[in-house]
């Protein structure tokens, strides 16, 4: 269905836990987050009960989203069920890929169609460094075996940051030459732990077409732009929610573990959905949908929403 702007809404961010394996700096506290009480936490049976009504009013893709995803128990259960709706066309999953050597091949026999990756450094110091509790060895292995498994085109997405990662736009440029993958650039976004970060550390995606100007602008996927290298088996894309904002290609809504729907990333503005079912169900997202703000306010001031990114799944 479309918004009150006019934009068509059919994408919906679903996550499925706050909690993760990894503590990345610009996303998570180090001491993690409380375990919630089990039953503040959506069931499995309400995920599906919410993606069905979603799907009624037009929602045609789905990606699963945390927190880290696969710590989620009955995850492929869910999976299965949400392929199993008829005119779902998509649905992919993004995981930090720690878990993927073991949960690949099972997601992949579960219905997921695709993959994102999250991989900020190719340096394995810095892995640790950004993660605070990961091996980049693990993500490396988890990408072979979800190839292994059948998953294709898989994306990487690379959050830029200034003085961290900027050097390694290249070595991330080259593994399209290889690979048919496509290496994304995401702006960090000022919220959470890295709201009052200096400003030398949120870098304008522009860099990497400033930095590589061989690049050749491809077509827009979504919000990302994407770009080739010349020969490449691969593309990139940059996402620029900050220096370009995209909202009005925006096609997204999200609910969130404890059951709240977003309809903006950065708003504050939640609607709750749990204890809500059939039409009360359905009429809550459409006016979630209707309500959805015309554009964030990043470019004024950090994002306006209270919660870090692992509670809302990016
Ligand atoms: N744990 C999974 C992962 O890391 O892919 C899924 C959840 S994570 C919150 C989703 C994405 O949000 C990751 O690619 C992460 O790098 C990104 N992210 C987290 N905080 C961000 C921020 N402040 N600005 C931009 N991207 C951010
Ligand atoms: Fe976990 Fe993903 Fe946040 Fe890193 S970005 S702490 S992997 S939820």
């Amino acid at each position: 269905m479309r918004d009150n702007c006019g934009r068509t809404i059919d994408y919906l961010r679903l996550s499925v836990t706050d909690l993760c394996n990894y503590r990345c700096r610009y996303c998570m506290p180090e001491s993690g987050v409380c375990k919630c009480a089990h039953e503040e936490i959506l069931s499995m049976e309400e995920y599906v009960e919410i993606a069905r009504a979603a799907v009624g009013l037009g929602i045609r893709k789905i990606r699963l989203t945390g927190g880290e995803p696969l710590v989620r128990r009955g995850l492929l259960e869910l999976c299965r069920q949400l392929r199993a709706i008829p005119e779902l066309k998509e649905l992919c999953l993004t995981t930090n890929g720690s878990l993927l050597p073991q949960m690949a091949k099972p997601l992949r026999e579960a219905g997921v169609d695709r993959l994102n990756i999250s991989l900020d450094t190719l340096w394995p110091e810095r892995f640790a460094y950004i993660t605070r509790l990961g091996k980049l060895s693990d993500v490396w292995t988890g990408i072979e075996v979800a190839e292994a498994a059948g998953f294709r085109n898989l994306k990487l997405d690379t959050v830029l940051i200034g003085g961290f990662n900027d050097d390694e736009i290249g070595d991330f440029l080259n593994l399209t030459i290889e690979h048919p993958w496509e290496v994304r650039f995401i702006e960090l976004m000022p919220m959470g732990p890295c709201a009052g970060w200096e400003k030398g550390c949120f870098l304008s995606a522009d860099e990497v077409v400033n930095r590589y100007p061989a690049l050749q602008r491809i077509d827009n996927c979504g919000v990302a732009s994407r770009y080739r290298l010349p020969g490449a088996r691969g593309t990139v894309g940059l996402i620029s929610p900050l220096s370009h904002t995209f909202c009005g290609d925006c096609r997204r809504i999200r609910v969130t573990s404890d059951g709240r729907l977003k309809s903006c990333l950065h708003s504050a503005a939640e609607i709750p959905l749990r204890g809500l079912h059939g039409a009360a169900l359905e009429e809550a997202i459409r006016q979630g949908i209707l309500q959805k703000p015309l554009r964030h306010h990043l470019a004024e001031h950090p994002s306006d929403t209270p919660r870090n990114m692992n509670q809302i799944g990016g």
